[in-house]
């Protein structure tokens, strides 16, 4: 049991190599073993290519007649864009595959590891679940809800501030977390952020190569596959001519009618989703229905107590720099709340130093 651990480590391992470019696939590894020898690996790089089974059968070869197969996610049992990999694992002649999870895609689910059994081959399930659930949490609730997982990013003083009154904001922490920032985005198949955020600090929301803090190759993948930049702008408040929409293709998110033409015509789109404000929800659906795993909200505290208050946040990445703004200073998230009993609850499942900054991680409790 200890020995399937570690060779599913090992996959996992490979399969984390995947976070900047699978979108909108999963992150997958796999290893396979014969006689406790490692003869073959793989990785799933991107949607199209071969998945990570069929790398690590090639490297295998004949080696991996009678071998253990160590899988991060169930092998797909269907015909997508390639061929499904359970039965290029029985062609093999493998004979036992080991799974970290089940796969959530209602095409796959339980179908691929039935395949394999039926084949003769010995199957197990849930070496290392949670952690390969952790990898492609995005993938996953898209699969099982139909709305991607949604990371609100924050960034804030020790006394819960964001910004000045004057909205004066930027560079509240330091290099290190602004690195970490563009790895959040560079994983994230959508940036969404607000007209508030983009009219006050001209941000572009855009990966920026040499702030990634990742090798050569990484960061190439990351690169050939950027983030659909999201912009929530219900009265249509930003400009054109805005940063915003001058470093590349966006999608803006309105609810004003009729704005489509001149959106495409400058090399965006525009999709109006609601009367009045923005239908979040049905915005959510939108990306998801277009692939969106996981989606970083970098707004104001308007637009991000919104969300909040909507339940459509998953996870809070809260950075923390070591200064007070002072009291007239910006809140974190605007959410009007009355009684102690309204407080929103949050399970903290991560903290850690960020250079001179502090990184926090939370989910909603329930
Ligand atoms: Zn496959």
């Amino acid at each position: 049991m200890t020995t399937d651990h570690a060779w599913m480590a090992r996959a996992l391992q490979l399969a984390r190599k995947g976070l900047y470019s699978t979108h909108p696939n999963p992150r997958v590894g796999c290893v396979i073993v014969a006689d406790g020898e490692l003869v073959g690996e793989g990785w799933h790089v991107r949607a199209g290519e071969p998945h990570a089974e069929v790398h690590a059968l090639r490297q295998a070869g004949e080696r991996a007649r009678g071998a253990t197969a160590y899988v991060t996610l169930e092998p797909c049992s269907h015909y997508g864009r390639t061929p499904p990999c359970a039965e290029a694992l029985v062609k093999a002649g493998v004979g036992r595959v080991v799974a970290a999870m089940q796969d959530p895609n209602p095409q796959v689910a339980g179908n691929g590891l039935e395949l394999l059994r039926s084949a003769g081959i010995e199957v197990a399930s849930g070496v290392l679940e949670f952690e390969a659930r952790e990898l492609n949490c995005g993938f996953i609730k898209r699969m099982e809800s139909g709305l991607p997982f949604v990371r609100a990013k924050l960034a804030m003083s020790l006394d819960g501030r964001t910004a000045m009154a004057s909205g004066e904001s930027q560079w509240i922490t330091g290099p290190a977390a602004r690195a970490e920032v563009q790895r959040l985005r560079a994983r994230s198949s959508v940036v969404l952020t607000g007209a508030d955020t983009v009219l006050m600090d001209a941000a572009r929301l855009t990966v920026r190569g040499d702030e990634l803090g990742l090798d050569a190759e990484t960061t190439a993948l990351a690169l050939q596959r950027p983030p659909l930049r999201v912009l929530v702008d219900g009265r249509l408040r930003v400009p054109l001519e805005a940063p915003f929409f001058q470093a590349g293709p966006a999608l803006v998110a309105t609810a004003v009618p009729g704005c489509e033409e001149a959106y495409r015509a400058a090399g965006h789109e525009a999709l109006v989703l609601g009367q009045e404000r923005v239908d979040l929800v049905a915005l959510l659906r939108e990306l998801a229905a277009r692939g969106a795993n996981e989606v970083l909200v970098e707004a104001g505290p308007r637009l991000i107590g919104a969300f909040a208050s909507l339940g459509l946040i998953d996870e809070y990445q809260i950075f923390m720099a070591a200064k007070f703004l002072g009291s007239s200073a910006r809140p974190l998230l605007e959410l009007p709340l009355e009684r102690m009993s309204e407080a929103s609850e949050l399970k903290i499942v991560d903290i850690r130093a960020v250079g001179d900054d502090w990184k926090m991680v939370a989910r909603p409790a329930s």
